[in-house]
């Protein structure tokens, strides 16, 4: 590729609402481009690195034995009826209408769909076990679209789906898959981990998440550095862990030490961690005010470094016997904690009657923030922002890991992939069966299996960037060196070298491109910094004259002189 021939847009500024570094940089790189929230064009650049990724996983799967298809976008809503999901996915399901009147998904997943295609096709228990994916462009009406592609609407999935005439085929299956996965993770050169996941809304028996380490994911996982274990965080909460906090229900007798802040009072009480993290904790107090008792609800916003904000929701309805679920955690505390509103000392017992998660935190949270409520000293962005709500939660860092092999460790993640075991939900609802050996129909078992294709690229730039810009695995990266020739207008000596190179290393399988814009040396290397091409070489008149070129990886500090015979060499 020639740079002149190509479509570099690369920007100085990242538009405001990039909040984290991938979304910031793939727009100043000229990756994507913003059409409405949630909905990007992918510009040329982001498209090669799309098309690579989407390459290693098509690479691995058909070597896994799986066999692409293609499934349509718009899928009528009656396959979708009868699973039930037509109904149960909510406002996430997209969903259009024909000229006549009749309803349509716009594919979130393919379940439905796969499953129609094989109850047809499927006869006899010597077609199986099967292995049919495709890499669709999906489009799911998320609540909140952010953070460019990383949780895009309009998004592309590689989606594969088993088929196994019994649960022993089906977790055979689930296992190739697996492998599969780890597979592809390595290949991206990506720092990765498998959890053990909850099946959540799909249904099923099974699941596992590949997440890519990062410390802005929005996910926590929490594993055993001295053992196999590993789950994120909902999967891990909902497992037997070693008791070191409060059941629901349980009482309180403990008494905080005076004289700490009054945040680590509370969470002394409540058995918490404190870190610099927020974390929201909704009490009713119950109070004796002139001999008569009054009960008010509070939020509040307990961070390790400092006593800060306290927000009375007193208004909020229905706090007080709220059943909370799912997501965030909240500790909802019904008791007395006297002196609260002042210094906590006294023994006083406070009953956890709830201690358990929401799913609307920030929503609760922003709803109380904007009718006539107010924080003390608090900042939305820096203190309740979302991420940091999801930081809140039940198992912490050196809890005893449910093996009993050590002690727990958090860290973030991105979720990339996601495998399931889903039984026969789906092939019983749509009555997908075979034929088995004694000629009796059974229904199909069934794996299903995902890849967030353009999610990678987020996810990648948030594990690998630097102050300059992106820094790409060399396998996903838009272009593998980029030759830089200083004056090649000028300089015959020089134009004949990068025509050499290029020639050479394009004969070697090396995606190359050849910086031929002319520009100084100084933005022609501030654009590739940015854009993360891994080798850059540059050729100049003074090198060649001593044989040499200059090679700088992109996180090397200083470019390294090497004979221009053994450039190719080097580079591969
Ligand atoms: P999340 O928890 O992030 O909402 P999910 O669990 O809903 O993801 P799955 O149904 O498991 O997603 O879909 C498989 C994969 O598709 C995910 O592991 C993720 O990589 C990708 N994905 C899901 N939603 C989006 C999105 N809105 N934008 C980009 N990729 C997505
Ligand atoms: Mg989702
Ligand atoms: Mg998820
Ligand atoms: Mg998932």
């Amino acid at each position: 590729m020639r740079a002149s021939r190509f479509f570099i847009s690369t920007q100085k500024e990242a538009p405001s609402d990039a909040e984290i570094v991938s979304h910031q940089l793939m727009m100043r790189a000229g990756m994507i481009k913003r059409l409405g929230s949630g909905i990007y064009t992918y510009m040329p650049t982001g498209l090669r690195v799309i098309r690579k990724v989407e390459a290693i996983i098509r690479d691995e799967m058909n070597k896994a034995g799986g066999i692409e298809l293609l499934m349509p976008l718009v899928q009528p809503a009656e396959l979708w009826q009868e699973t039930g999901r037509w109904d149960k996915m909510g406002p996430e399901l997209m969903r259009v209408k024909d000229r006549h009147g009749r309803e349509y998904a716009i594919q979130p997943t393919s379940e439905e769909v796969i499953t129609d295609v094989v109850r047809t096709e499927i006869k006899s228990y010597r077609q199986l076990p099967l292995n049919l994916y495709h890499i669709q462009t999906k489009f799911r009406d998320e609540r909140r679209p952010r953070f460019g592609l990383m949780r895009g609407r309009e998004f592309t999935m590689k989606d594969a789906y088993s088929f196994d005439r019994d649960l022993a085929g089906m977790q055979a299956s689930y296992k190739v898959m697996f492998d599969a996965y780890t597979a592809i993770f390595t290949r991206f050169g990506l720092k990765f981990r498998a959890v053990a996941a909850d099946n959540g809304a799909i249904g099923g028996t099974g699941s596992h998440e590949f997440h890519v380490i990062a410390s802005t994911g929005e996910d926590a996982l929490v594993y055993c550095p001295t053992s196999d274990f590993a789950a994120n965080m909902e999967a891990a909460e909902a497992m037997p862990l070693a008791a070191s906090r409060p059941a629901p229900g349980q009482e309180l007798t403990k008494t905080s030490t005076p004289g700490t802040t009054k945040c680590e009072q509370v969470a002394q009480l409540l058995g918490i961690e404190l870190s610099k993290t927020v974390k929201t904790i909704a009490l009713v107090v119950e109070k004796e005010v002139d001999g008569k008792k009054t009960t008010e609800n509070w939020m509040l916003l307990l961070r390790g470094d400092h006593e800060m904000n306290e927000v009375k929701v007193g208004k909020v309805p229905g706090l007080a016997n709220h059943r909370f679920a799912t997501e965030a955690e909240i500790l909802l505390c019904y008791g007395t904690l006297p002196g609260y509103l002042g210094p906590i000392g006294t023994k006083q017992p406070v009953t956890v009657v709830a201690d358990r998660s929401v799913a609307n935190m920030a929503d609760f949270v922003c709803g109380a923030n904007d009718k006539d409520f107010h924080y003390i000293g608090a900042n939305w962005g820096r203190d309740v922002a979302e991420p940091l709500v999801a930081d809140l939660r039940n198992v912490v860092e050196g809890d005893a890991s449910p093996d009993g092999k050590g002690v727990l460790a958090i860290e973030r993640g991105i979720e990339v992939g996601h495998v399931f075991q889903l039984g026969t939900a789906y092939s019983e609802s749509m009555k997908a069966t075979f034929l088995d050996e004694n000629g009796k129909p059974a229904p199909l078992q069934m794996g299903c299996y995902g890849i967030g294709v353009t999610r990678i690229l987020g996810a990648a730039i948030e594990q690998n960037y630097d102050d300059k810009g992106i820094v790409w695995p060399t396998a996903i990266a838009p272009f593998e060196v980029v030759l830089c020739p200083m004056g090649m207008d000028r300089s015959e000596m020089v134009k004949t070298e990068v025509e050499k190179l290029y020639a050479d290393l394009q004969a070697a399988g090396v995606d190359v491109i050849v910086d031929d814009r002319g520009l100084r040396p100084g933005a022609m290397f501030a654009d590739w910094e940015l854009i993360g091409v891994p080798h850059r070489v540059v050729i100049g008149e003074r090198g060649l004259k001593e044989g040499n070129l200059e090679y700088q990886g992109r996180r090397d500090a200083a470019a390294t002189a090497v004979p221009v015979a053994g450039m190719v060499e080097f580079i591969k």
